[in-house]
């Protein structure tokens, strides 16, 4: 890249033409976390906590400051192949040893908002996917796909979970649909709205967790709790989203971006 290009970029940002819109949520203690079906046992992601340090007083006179903590995958965050038991054995596959130039990457929007206020439990399938295309064009090697379901315009975290008797309803992904964007597309990652890549019904579906496992068993990354993808351009969008460098980290929450011409 020439530095007329970066430099036309920085312009472009400072009021020509580039608008910057924030994919994130903000992280609170209210912040919704995946729930993980009980009966097996498995682990909990912590949620959200902040415990003030000091705000100018007498534990720091001058200074205001937090501890917080939570699990990797909380808020709007990214998930590293590492993240996944078949994306374990790549190398530079955690948080800290990706290439950084992934974190950035131009976007395809995908709107199946419709589909998902129609059906919770709406999957993507190739056809739909190649019915998009038709209508955009194909999706370029090194995309990321953002799946808009408009879910982060749900009101409550009761609406955003969605937890039933049988777990949550929320949008997802056949198998398929996956497995075709990575082999035949070859997208940077895939992106959603919801509180984790998968579908609420994922841990039934065959492989369980068909996003986790044949995403990241393919090297690539996924984001999860985006918000304002109804914004974005169905192309032509640029992702900047850089994890935490956290020690082997399976994810963390991030920061996403999405730069716009407006
Ligand atoms: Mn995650």
């Amino acid at each position: 890249m020439s530095t007329e290009t970066l430099m036309a970029l920085a312009q472009g940002l400072a009021g020509g033409g580039i608008k910057v819109v924030d994919l994130s949520t903000t992280l609170q203690p209210s912040t919704p976390t995946l729930q993980l079906p009980k009966e097996f046992g498995w682990g909990v992601s912590w949620p959200f906590h902040i415990e003030e340090i000091s705000r100018y007083d007498e534990r720091g006179p001058a200074w205001y400051w937090n501890n917080f903590k939570c699990g990797e995958h909380t808020g709007t965050h990214f998930d590293a192949p590492i993240h996944w038991v078949s994306g374990q054995n790549f190398e530079e596959h955690a948080t800290d040893t990706l290439p950084a130039e992934r974190f950035i990457a131009p976007a395809c929007v995908m709107n199946a908002a419709a589909e998902s206020a129609a059906n919770p439990d709406f999957l993507i399938s190739v056809d739909f996917i190649k019915t998009w295309e038709a209508q955009h064009g194909e999706i370029e090697a090194g995309s990321w796909l953002l799946y808009r379901t408009d879910w982060s315009k749900k009101t409550s975290n009761e609406a955003y979970l969605n937890m039933a008797e049988d777990g949550a309803h929320t949008p997802g992904w056949e198998p398929e649909a996956v497995t075709f964007l990575t082999t035949e597309r070859d997208v940077c990652g895939i992106g959603v709205e919801t509180v984790g890549t998968d579908g609420g019904q994922a841990a039934g579906q065959e492989p369980m967790f068909p996003c986790h496992n044949l995403l990241h068993g393919a090297n690539k990354c996924g984001l999860a709790g985006l918000c304002n993808l109804d914004l974005l351009p169905p192309k032509g969008a640029v992702i900047i989203a850089p994890p935490l460098k956290i020690k082997e980290g399976s994810g963390s929450p991030t920061r996403v971006l999405a730069l716009v011409a407006s």
